[in-house]
């Protein structure tokens, strides 16, 4: 028998993923970004997050900037 995991099913532990926020955070050479408020799928058994490819694109666009600006700490929230 194969187990098929449904895409609303956490792969790690089974959990149900639920409609909420996470905080993205990225280590630079030269520095830290933190983005709060990140709207994500997150398992309410384990945590585990999974981030949407249009919100992945912004956090990229967020990096980045950045990465031109060379902060050293970036803290921003999205939305
Ligand atoms: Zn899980």
């Amino acid at each position: 028998m194969t187990r098929k995991y449904l895409p609303s099913q956490c792969p790690l532990c089974g959990g149900t993923k639920k409609e909420g926020t996470t905080t993205f955070t990225v280590d630079l050479d030269f520095g830290v970004v933190v983005v709060r408020s990140v709207p994500a799928l997150v398992c309410a058994m384990c945590g585990a997050d999974w981030i949407q490819d249009d919100v992945a694109s912004r956090l990229e666009t967020i990096v980045n900037e950045a990465k031109t600006k060379r902060l050293q700490v970036e803290v921003t929230t999205l939305g």
